[in-house]
């Protein structure tokens, strides 16, 4: 089930996380980093940050951002990245709801545009920043879902339809295999 009134047109686009660097966050003008966990800093269903992961998040904090995990995934899984990421964790998140959102930008004391939130999803990621009105950046999936529900997969399909209305290739293979 997709809901039309969602926006789903990301602020920015990146191939992938560890892309991002602390000065595109700058020029964004945000001081809160909401990072995704499946295929945004996680390989899909595992607890393996993907390449670089771990360095990004050092990196990030150092450079003087507050940096954090939000995820529609259980709150045990994300806490344990929380300690392998060396951040905060806030979830289930059930984004596009914008509830963990609102608790992760009021305890760093920000205001929602002040927050970015990175992720490769537009209808939970992108949909839920936009609506909250933190700054959306969208990165590519980092590989193939290990499992994608039947309830699911209209809206990847829908997903795949709309990145090419604004010229965003869902092309895995980029960085499918790095
Ligand atoms: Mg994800």
């Amino acid at each position: 089930m997709t809901d039309n009134s969602l926006n789903l047109k990301p602020q920015h686009f990146f191939n992938c996380l560890t892309e991002i660097t602390a000065d595109d966050f700058t020029k964004m003008g945000v001081k809160l980093i909401a990072v995704d966990l499946d295929n945004t800093s996680v390989f899909d269903c595992t607890m393996t940050p993907v390449k670089g992961a771990k360095a990004w998040f050092k990196k990030i904090k150092e450079a003087g951002f507050k940096v954090v995990l939000i995820s529609n995934s259980f709150e045990l899984r994300g806490h344990i990245m929380g300690k392998v990421f060396g951040c905060n964790s806030y979830g289930p998140a059930a984004k596009p709801d914008t509830k963990m959102m609102a608790k992760a930008a009021e305890e760093a004391g920000v205001k929602p545009c002040e927050m970015a939130l990175v992720g490769d999803r537009l209808f939970t990621d992108i949909a839920g920043a936009n609506k909250f009105g933190a700054v959306s950046v969208y990165v590519r999936p980092y590989r193939k879902e290990f499992m994608i529900p039947r309830y699911w997969k209209k809206a990847r399909q829908d997903e795949i339809d709309y990145l090419k209305t604004i010229n965003i290739s869902r092309d895995l293979k980029t960085i499918y295999y790095k």
